[in-house]
């Protein structure tokens, strides 16, 4: 079936984000596995482009291009060019809104243009050590004291945690009934905040994902993103769009590992025939083919949804759970028709595999996925 989500223009786009990926990012993928990180000047590239942050009004440098289709066509072509280690989802699609929402204009004035030209990396620091999927568990304290805000904590699995020059931290400030929580926004540098090496992880390696700590960590009461004590409402606003994002990555991700396992399956040859001919191989490429297609439709009308201030927190953990889902079992599938060479890191299969295992996990896990699906049925 034709797809109906883009337009003439989104292709244009398209065509242009390849060619930056092509010149810019796919010659240096292999180093940036290896250092952990993708190179800062990758970043100001984008941005010279007008890859970054485009949502931002023309007065403080984007695009003002409000249009979630232009993130989707830049997630497909990231996984379709095998480009694993930017951290543009977090940057435009999940930290952004924050900025352009529920920032004042004092603050856009400072942070936007950072943003837009890639001189600032962004993260958003929810999860610590002791609390992951259940948020209201975090310990990170932010202390109003006069026109200072302090900030005492730790944070785990940040994505961008260690380049990032902005980072906004969610940390438990005591309002009213002891459960508000503060959004603040940390520059890198500030006094008491410690930025990690890039952790360890076994998929996405060139995406750099750190620790952070804050000890008596002093920055001005202007940076509070939002109203003290409301972080929590802005956050649950923004999950539909993150969680959608990971699902559009998902829904690529299954795709190029399918086209790459029915091109194997096309070519090797096994007892006297090619691969996809024994039945059961066809089959098995046929259940994965409608899989992906089925999801990807679903996933097309979830973009229409949002782009129509539609679409809502039980629709996109839904489609972050099914998506996500089909990409691990259609991947791992995809992996085995490669029989042995599947497992060699030459492969791209291998690195694609090891990819995708994320996906369940960040954004909110599937079992928490399913619990707000199931809580919204009970409602
Ligand atoms: C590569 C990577 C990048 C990340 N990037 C960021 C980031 O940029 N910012 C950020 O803040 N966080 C980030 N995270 C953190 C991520 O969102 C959390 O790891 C995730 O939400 C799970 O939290 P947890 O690791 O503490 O696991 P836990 O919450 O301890 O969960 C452990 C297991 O228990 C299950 N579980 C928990 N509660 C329930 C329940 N009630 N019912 C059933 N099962 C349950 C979970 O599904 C999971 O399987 C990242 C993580 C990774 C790995």
């Amino acid at each position: 079936m034709r797809r109906t989500l883009l337009t003439e223009g989104h292709e244009d786009f398209r065509t242009a984000f390849r060619s930056f990926l092509l010149k810019h990012a796919v010659p240096h993928t292999e180093r940036w596995e290896s250092q952990g990180f993708v190179d800062r000047a990758f970043w100001k590239e984008a941005g010279a482009a007008g890859f970054l942050s485009f949502e931002v009004p023309p007065e403080y440098g984007g695009l003002g291009i409000d249009d979630f289709r232009y993130n989707v066509v830049i997630a497909e072509e990231l996984v379709a060019n095998e480009v694993a280690g930017d951290g543009f989802a977090l940057h435009n699609d999940i930290v952004t809104p924050y900025l352009l929402h529920w920032c004042s204009p004092r603050q856009q004035r400072r942070w936007l243009p950072g943003c837009v030209a890639g001189d600032t990396v962004t993260a958003i620091a929810m999860t610590e050590p002791g609390a992951g999927s259940d948020l209201a568990g975090i310990s990170t304290t932010a202390r109003i004291e006069g026109d200072e805000v302090v900030l005492d904590g730790a944070k785990t699995f940040i994505t961008n945690g260690t380049t990032a020059g902005l980072v906004l931290v969610l940390a438990r400030s005591g309002e009213a009934d002891g459960r508000g929580m503060t959004l603040v926004a940390v520059e890198e540098g500030t006094a008491g905040f410690e930025q990690s090496r890039p952790l360890h992880k076994i998929g996405r390696r060139a995406q750099d994902t750190g620790e952070m700590s804050f000890t008596e960590c002093r920055v001005p009461a202007a940076n509070i993103v939002g109203e003290p004590g409301r972080a929590l409402e802005l956050v649950k606003r923004n999950l539909p769009r993150e969680r959608l994002s990971i699902a559009v990555t998902a829904v690529a991700g299954a795709r190029h590992a399918f086209e790459l396992a029915l091109a194997h399956c096309k070519e090797r040859q096994t007892f006297g025939q090619v691969l996809g001919s024994h039945q059961t191989v066809l089959h098995r490429l046929a259940e994965m083919h409608t899989a992906i297609e089925v999801t990807a439709s679903h996933v097309d009308r979830c973009v229409e949804a949002l782009n129509a201030g539609e679409l809502t927190a039980e629709e996109a953990a839904a489609a972050k759970l099914w998506a996500t889902e089909t990409q691990w079992s259609v991947t791992d599938r995809a992996l085995q028709l490669f029989g042995g060479y599947g497992y060699m890191e030459e492969y791209p299969i291998a690195r694609i595999w090891r990819d995708a295992r994320v996906q369940r996990i960040y954004g909110g896990t599937s079992e928490i996925m399913a619990e707000i699906v199931g809580r919204g049925l009970l409602r």
